[in-house]
Parts: structure tokens; C-alpha cells; sequence
């Protein structure tokens, strides 16, 4: 049977007078690909920078539970510490330090050093390409190249919930597909369970266990991507288009 991880119930967000978040009801389980789809302003960042504990000062209200604990009111650094690690918007790397300490940074809270190591060269394994450019400055690697050294480092957080906030932002397709694949590695290697905003509607169908369509801050469809391949119907949630 599958176990609930991360449980999203009726939540409303506000930037001041502008709503971003109406209602929105949501889960992942563990082990699950889940993808959030929805064009610009549809509410994705919005709700990963609510489980990630980083909305502080908007008003808010429902709840958010990971593995039934509730997390309002919780600093992203407790949230962290319970398992779930973002990966924003951006690729945000330290472009002066190597790809090596880049990667290192997320690990130094943790004390079992060898546990590290072995994991370090999983992802290494995992992205050859860091491996080779381990002593090169993060800011020098390709956007593709960048994306996978964040994802390296949230991995390396001891992480069980990772938070991608649109990973293919920016990449050639043959990079994005890349990417991807190495997602879907990390879960069946590690066991990771991936909450995912996307933009693109071909790709959640791909690569989502479940996908929820976003507009104007509610889910306006959720479901497998075999019940949701019917292309109108995805098409009508993602424009609003009859
Ligand atoms: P994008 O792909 O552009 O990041 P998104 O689906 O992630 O889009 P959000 O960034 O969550 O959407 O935005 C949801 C709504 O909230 C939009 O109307 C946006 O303009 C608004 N919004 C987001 N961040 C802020 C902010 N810091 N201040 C005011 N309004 C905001």
C-alpha cells in the first residue's frame, strides 16, 4: 500500500490583495513522480514555497503536513531538516566555488562523513559530467550541466522529498530529457520521492506518476498521465479554453 508523504489541504495564498493559491488540495506518496503543470502565474512556485516553509509574511491559511507532522510555522530550516530539500527556479550554484564544494555545501550538517562519501559518488556516478568538471568552477559549466549540480546537492542534503521548481527552464530539449532521466534514477536508486513544476504538458505526461494542472491558483485537473492523455482535456485545465 502506498504511504503518504506530503499532504496539502485547502491551502490559500495571498501576495497582499492578489490571491495566488485558492483552495489548493494536493499529496504525494512515497516513491511517487508527482508534476504541477500550469503556464506563468498558475500558482507552481507559489506552492513549493509553501511546503518549503519560504512564504514567510504572506497570509496563508490550510494546512501542510509531511508524513503527518504539520509544518506551518515550521523555519525552512526545520523543514529541511525533515526531509525535504528545494531546488529553485534558476540554478542558483556558488559560481566560485568548484562544482566539488558546490555539492558539499548541503552536507556539512551531517555526521556520518563516510555516509557521504558513498553517496557523493552516487551522483557522480549518476552525472559523469560533474565527476569530470569536479574541480572547474560551478559558474563556467553549461545551464545543463548547472541543473544537475543543484539537483546533486539537494540529493546530498539526505533529503527524502526533493522540490524541483521547473528544472527544464532555459535547456535545449536533449539536455532536458537528460535531466529527466537522471530524476527517474535518483528515485529508483535512492528511493527519492519528486514533486515537480513543469510547464510543458508533454513532458508531465512522460514522466509523472500523477500530474495536477494548475490555473489561476486551483487545480483544475489531476489524475494519471494514461487518464489524462486525452490531449483536449489537459489543453481545456492548462489554457482554460473550452
Ligand atoms: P512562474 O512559472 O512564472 O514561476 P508559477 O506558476 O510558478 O509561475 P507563481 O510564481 O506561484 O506562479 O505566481 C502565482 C501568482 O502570484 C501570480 O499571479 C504571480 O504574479 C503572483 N506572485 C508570485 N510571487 C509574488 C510576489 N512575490 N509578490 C506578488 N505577487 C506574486
Amino acid at each position: 500500500m502506498s504511504r503518504r508523504i506530503l499532504e496539502v489541504q485547502s491551502l490559500s495564498v495571498s501576495y497582499g490583495k492578489t490571491p495566488a493559491l485558492r483552495g489548493l488540495n494536493l499529496h504525494v506518496d512515497q516513491g511517487e513522480v508527482v508534476c504541477i503543470v500550469g503556464q506563468n502565474g498558475a500558482g507552481k512556485s507559489t506552492t513549493m514555497n509553501a511546503v518549503a516553509g519560504s512564504l514567510s509574511g504572506r497570509r496563508e491559511s490550510g494546512s501542510i503536513s509531511l508524513n503527518g507532522i504539520p509544518l506551518q510555522g515550521k523555519s525552512p530550516e526545520a523543514i529541511a531538516r525533515l526531509g525535504i530539500s528545494m531546488v529553485p527556479e534558476g540554478r542558483h550554484v556558488f559560481p566560485e566555488m568548484s562544482v566539488l564544494e558546490n555539492l558539499k555545501v548541503g552536507t556539512y550538517m551531517r555526521p556520518n562523513r563516510n555516509r557521504v562519501a558513498q553517496e557523493l559518488d552516487t551522483i557522480f556516478q549518476l552525472f559523469p559530467r560533474l565527476y569530470e568538471r569536479r574541480h572547474s568552477a560551478a559558474g563556467n559549466l553549461s545551464g545543463g550541466e548547472q541543473q544537475m549540480l543543484v539537483i546533486g546537492r539537494a540529493v546530498l542534503t539526505d533529503a527524502k522529498l526533493l522540490l524541483i521548481d521547473e528544472p527544464s527552464l532555459g535547456l535545449a530539449p536533449r539536455v532536458t530529457e537528460d535531466v529527466y532521466r537522471a530524476l527517474l534514477k535518483l528515485r529508483e536508486t535512492k528511493g527519492l520521492t519528486l514533486l515537480i513544476n513543469e510547464q510543458s504538458t508533454n513532458r508531465v505526461l512522460r514522466y509523472a506518476d500523477r500530474i495536477y494542472v494548475l490555473r489561476g491558483g486551483e487545480v483544475r485537473l489531476t489524475g494519471t498521465p494514461d487518464r489524462l492523455r486525452d490531449g483536449d482535456t489537459i489543453r481545456e485545465a492548462y489554457f482554460g479554453l473550452p
